[in-house]
């Protein structure tokens, strides 16, 4: 882990370290400019670069991004930019080991790669760096997802986890609004399910609180309509720091009804991902708010002493966020589906899932409602 405003300077140095000698960058076709500012830094040591990331990792992404990696020789891979492009390094990560296992190169694992079965080449294992541009904390967790024939499949594979990690609050200079608060959010709320997770710990509480301070106190300002430039350069770090606790966090303990709700949704009627999380976070919170008591005193105190529910809608509202599942594009007939799809999964929640409160609460977040009053 390099952390600091100014730590992209010492790219070249984390890639030699790492020992590539022909990465693959990788970044989305809006971020090409920031990969060729990779490549030009690191020099020699990059063979090429895969500017294809798109959201949700379909599995025809991963294919071509194989085939590039494969066309250079690639020996590992920088994933510069948000957790679409980090997502893409993991599955290439994930594919390369598995085609490695076909091949007689490694141990088996687990499960291995949608594309690695559609395609059985054999190839090594990549290493990866990443570079991450928003708050979604991806770059910490070895969680990836691989979207093929209209469904997202997830897991979890200690190989998918990067190597190294840069953080610079600067390369966040970029970031607009609209993708800076979700993505803030999408990163609070890995802390709060950390907070009431089964398999919690006294320092994965302690994470998960001081990572929803920092982020609740930063987001405001770095999407701050002002001059003050210093400001929101300082605040994207501290938010950039709550980012790297909130990866941590997801890392280290399992997720609950808010992260199922959100694969669901976006899943199933294509949300985007980190708006999803920001819309349903205050209603699924205040759904298990009896059931969590120590979590919810702990949610409470890292926003500042707000109700924990009404706090985070609040913040969402100060981000510019969107407030309402109906804003994403969902229509309200699909709400008695959703909540019979939440009800078959069998995964751990404070409350028990109940099928009318899990209703009410997707109805209140279709509508945008304050949790406790009025929208
Ligand atoms: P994203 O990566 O999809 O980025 C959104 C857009 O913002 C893209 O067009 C991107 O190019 C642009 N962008 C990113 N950083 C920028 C910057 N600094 N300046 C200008 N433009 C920038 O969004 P996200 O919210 O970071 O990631 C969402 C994805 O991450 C979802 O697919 C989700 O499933 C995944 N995710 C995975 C984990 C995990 O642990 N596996 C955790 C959180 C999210």
């Amino acid at each position: 882990m390099v952390f600091g405003a100014g730590a992209f300077a010492g790219l070249a140095a984390e890639v030699e370290r790492l020992g590539m000698r022909r990465a693959l960058v990788l970044s989305t076709p809006g971020q090409r400019r920031l990969a060729d500012e990779v490549a030009r830094r690191a020099g020699e040591r990059v063979a090429g670069i895969f500017a294809g990331a798109v959201m949700h990792v379909p599995v025809d992404t991963v294919l071509a991004a194989r085939a590039a990696a494969e066309a250079v020789g690639a020996d590992g891979c920088i994933a510069i930019g948000g957790g679409s492009t980090i997502g893409l390094g993991k599955a290439l990560a994930l594919e390369a080991a598995a085609l490695a296992v076909a091949a007689g190169e490694a141990a088996p694992g687990s499960s291995g790669s949608v594309a690695a079965a559609e395609r059985g080449r054999p190839s090594g294992a990549l290493a990866t760096l990443a570079i991450p541009t928003t708050f979604s904390g991806s770059e910490m967790t070895p969680v990836f997802g691989v979207t093929a024939r209209g469904q997202k499949r997830t897991g979890r594979d200690e190989r998918v986890l990067p190597r190294a990690v840069i953080y610079d609050p600067e390369l966040l200079a970029t970031l607009p609004v609209k993708v800076a608060g979700p993505s803030g959010v999408n990163g609070i709320a890995h802390c709060v399910e950390a907070l009431y997770a089964r398999d919690r710990n006294p320092i994965t509480s302690l994470m998960a609180e001081e990572g929803i301070r920092a982020l609740v106190a930063s987001l405001p300002r770095v999407v701050a309509d002002d001059s003050d430039r210093e400001a929101r350069a300082e605040a994207r770090g501290e938010a950039l720091y709550g980012a790297w606790l909130a990866g941590s966090c997801l890392a280290a303990t399992s997720m609950a009804l808010h992260h199922k709700l959100c694969h669901l949704l976006g899943g199933r009627y294509d949300l985007p991902h980190a708006e999803t999380h920001t819309v349903l976070l205050p209603h699924v919170v205040q759904y298990n708010r009896d059931f969590a008591v120590e979590a919810m005193a702990r949610l409470g105190r890292a926003l500042g002493g707000a109700d924990p529910a009404v706090g985070l809608f609040d913040l969402a509202q100060r981000l510019h966020a969107p407030l309402a599942l109906r804003q994403l594009g969902l229509p309200e007939s699909a709400l008695d589906e959703a909540a019979d799809l939440a009800m078959m999964g069998t995964y751990d929640n404070p409350r028990p899932l109940e099928r009318s409160g899990i209703r009410q609460l997707l109805q209140a977040a279709w509508q945008g409602t304050r949790p406790g009053g009025a929208a």
